[in-house]
């Protein structure tokens, strides 16, 4: 598609729509013409929906069927290099091009024009007479407007009563119009001053603000410690991008941390950007859609989705906490928005910074290999420091039943509670606890859709799935033998653990922050922030805690269960621990106050339990890096996860013995496959879940043997077959 290419009224275009169908359909272009990459509404069927041109007609259908395209929408037209985005992302996902114009049109009511509010503005008729409250009004006006404003915000503003307003109407001093929903951002100030920056920081800032000033793509990964300024360098970085006309795009991996990062680009730029997320209204999201389509949206912070707004000039891509799982999307379309922005970076010649304290393995590997630059900060801002980090021996400690504190750790606690300092305790389990068991028959509660046990909340009073949300009302006769008063909780989860620290500690304020026990992101913040002011004594949180909030009074970090993600055969188990852990204990000491971090486990000698004690992340990536190579593990080869699920059990595994006997295009790469094996969750609501999984080396073509291999099969309507590229977890 070229990128200016225009159709006449009654050419022949090829329209790609958002619908599942994987191919183009012919449309006649309308009156007036139509834009290649315009977004337009087609008939299909009884239907209209939402499409884009994207080239020449095929004219392979019959010609008096073709219908003509009935709206073209009112934004500018996609551009070619979206397009290319969109081309290699499926390809490279192995998902639908349609698939992938879905993620491209997420903006609510694209098609229909932006709703109107009424604005009174200045007329040209003079008042009869001037009272206060008329100057009032009309110097509000005077000083700021030009856009106009709702009655409502005019009366708030002018502080006068509506009364006054309708007579000033009357007279023709203000008259109504008719003005866009869609405000318009305010335009950041990027020439305020930032922070003073040390000599290592602005020196990082510096050689960022040449790759953005060089306009070609690169990628930077930013590594320092938590606290070393990562965020204010890159501000730097963004503000030289916004200096030069064009586009950034700040990616975060939580909605939580979207506010705090508003308020910080407020107190920068002046005023807040742009943001896209789940929890931003529609109107917002729209508004923002387009503003960044037209280039009104000079910076968008947002979560992986933002990848896939229309930007009209993108030079800056930063992915904040790079390592961060929540970047990799398991349902629907699935991708990694981290290696996605490299992608769309690269196709718009725009920079790349990737920032992390621990990144991930494929970044350092990347990093190692000089096809990213690095850049590392190794001091923490002003007079914070590291916590100093230990173990605790479990094997050791005196543990009571059903008791997760060891005697250590509540020591310490005890010690920060006399010094009005604050304690966290992290543990990575929502709940109360994972498992509830009969100790008459010794049924573990399960989901009835899932294999997955059902965890007990009890603020919900409820037993919950956390593979597909099902709750229940926490059973007092087993489900299973019928016996009553038999079923006890087995093992803690964040809950139970506030439950024996309040026992241990009457008078202390204990808190709990799981990603469960807030609504909405704000709520969460909000929670966040009082704790942080001081608003708990002891807090305990799941991994939510771990990320980029900052809890001035925090002197301990106690992680419960260091050997929580040790277990399991996940081939990133090491490294995931690794970065939580440090994450976490990063949490402490941040102000002046030194912080400890204590680590409970039963192997004080695990390497990776050492690793994170000696704080020796170079050596841990390195005999990271040399186990993946030795094992042909990604970064240093390729894996891809097929899924096939269904409702019939007997079937799903006859569909996934036929894939692996049938495999020809897979055995022709020198690739491997391993499989079928019933999932680690065998079933989920209610489907049967088999596993195959592809290994090849790094260079090979992999996707296109699989596309080959898929290809001659036949998927009956009743099952799936998912293909993971790049699996991150195995479920
Ligand atoms: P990171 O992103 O690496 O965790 P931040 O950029 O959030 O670090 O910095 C940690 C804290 O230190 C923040 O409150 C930040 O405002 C402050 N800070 C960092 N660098 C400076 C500086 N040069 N001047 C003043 N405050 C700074
Ligand atoms: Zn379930």
């Amino acid at each position: 598609m070229s990128e200016r290419g225009f159709y006449m009224a009654g050419d022949l275009v090829s329209v790609l729509t958002a619908d599942p169908l994987d191919r183009r359909l012919d449309y006649k272009a309308p009156e007036g013409g139509v834009f290649a990459g315009a977004f337009v509404m087609v008939p299909l069927g009884p239907r209209r929906v939402l499409g884009v041109v994207w080239g020449d007609g095929e004219g392979d259908y019959d010609a008096s069927k073709i219908r003509t395209i009935g709206q073209v929408i009112d934004v500018p037209p996609m551009r070619g290099e979206m397009v290319e985005f969109l081309r290699k992302a499926a390809e490279y996902t192995l998902t639908p091009l349609s698939m992938m114009l879905r993620l491209a049109t997420r903006a609510p009511k694209l098609g229909q024009p932006a709703s109107m509010r009424k604005v009174l503005r200045l007329g040209t008729g003079a008042p009869d007479k001037m009272t206060d409250a008329r100057r009032k009004v009309l110097a509000v006006m005077e000083e700021c407007g030009g856009a106009g404003f709702s009655a409502a915000e005019l009366v708030a503003l002018a502080g006068v009563s509506s009364s006054v307003l309708k007579g000033l109407l009357k007279q023709g001093v203000l008259v109504e119009h008719a003005a866009p929903r869609d405000l318009p951002y305010p335009k950041l100030e990027v020439k305020l001053a930032g922070k003073t920056l040390s000599p290592d920081q602005a020196k990082a800032a510096e050689t960022l603000r040449e790759a953005v000033r060089s306009q070609t793509y690169s990628t930077t990964l930013l590594k320092g410690v938590t606290g070393s300024g990562k965020t204010e360098v890159y501000l730097e970085a963004v503000a030289e991008v916004l200096k030069r006309g064009r586009q950034a795009l700040v990616l975060l991996p939580e909605i939580a941390l979207t506010v705090e990062f508003l308020d910080r680009v407020e107190k920068r730029f002046g005023y807040r950007p742009a943001e896209w997320h789940s929890g931003a209204s529609q109107a917002e999201r729209r508004r923002c859609w387009k503003a960044v389509a037209e280039g009104g949206a000079q910076l968008v912070v947002g979560a992986r989705s933002a990848l896939f707004l229309p930007f009209r000039e993108l030079g800056l891509i930063v992915v904040d906490e790079e390592h961060d799982g929540s970047y990799k999307q398991e349902e629907g379309v699935l991708y990694h928005a981290r290696d996605m922005a490299v992608l769309r970076a690269s196709l718009c010649s725009a920079v790349v910074v990737l920032a992390s304290a621990t990144p991930s393995l494929e970044s350092w590997a990347n990093a190692e290999a000089g096809k990213y630059a690095r850049i590392d900060l190794h001091e923490r801002f002003g007079t914070a420091e590291l916590p100093d980090m230990h173990s605790i021996d479990m094997r050791a400690e005196a543990m009571e039943v059903n008791r997760w504190l060891s005697p250590t750790l509540v020591g310490e606690m005890k010690t920060r509670l006399e010094a009005g300092e604050q304690s966290l305790l992290f543990l990575n389990r929502r709940g109360f606890a994972p498992l509830t068991l009969c100790r008459a028959c010794g049924e573990q509660v399960g989901c009835s859709n899932c294999d997955a046990r059902m965890v007990e909340h009890r603020f919900l009073k409820r037993l919950v799935c956390h593979q597909c949300g099902a709750s229940r009302p926490i059973p007092t006769v087993c489900p299973s033998c019928e016996v009553e008063g038999k079923l006890v909780a087995i093992g803690p989860g964040v809950e139970r653990l506030a439950e024996e620290a309040s026992e241990l500690f009457p008078d202390a304020r204990v808190a709990i922050l799981s990603s469960d026990l807030s609504e909405t992101a704000r709520a969460l913040k909000q929670r966040i922030d009082e704790i942080a002011a001081g608003g708990a004594d002891i807090i305990i949180g799941t991994q939510i805690v771990a990320k980029g909030h900052n809890f001035p009074h925090l002197t301990l970090v106690g992680v419960i269960d260091a050997d929580l993600g040790l277990q399991g055969g996940d081939l990133r188990a090491a490294e995931k621990s690794f970065q939580l852990i440090r994450q976490v204990a990063g949490r402490a000491g941040r102000a002046e106050k030194l912080g400890v971090a204590l680590l409970q486990t039963h192997q004080p000698d695990h390497p990776v339990i050492k690793a994170i004690l000696s704080g020796e992340e170079e050596g841990f990536w390195k005999a990271e890096a040399e186990s993946r190579l030795r094992a042909g593990a990604p970064p240093y080869g390729r894996m891809a996860g097929i899924v096939v699920s269904g409702e019939n059990e007997a079937k799903v595994f006859d569909l996934a013995r036929y894939l692996a006997r049938n495999a020809k295009a897979i055995s022709d790469l020198d690739a491997q496959l391993f499989g079928p094996a019933a999932a680690p969750v065998a079933k989920i609501r209610g489907r049967f879940r088999v596993r195959l999984l592809v290994k090849a080396p790094k260079g090979a073509p992999m996707q296109k043997a699989i596309r080959v291999w898929l290809a001659a099969v036949k998927v009956p309507p009743s099952m799936s077959v998912r293909v993971d590229i790049d699996p991150q977890s195995f479920f």
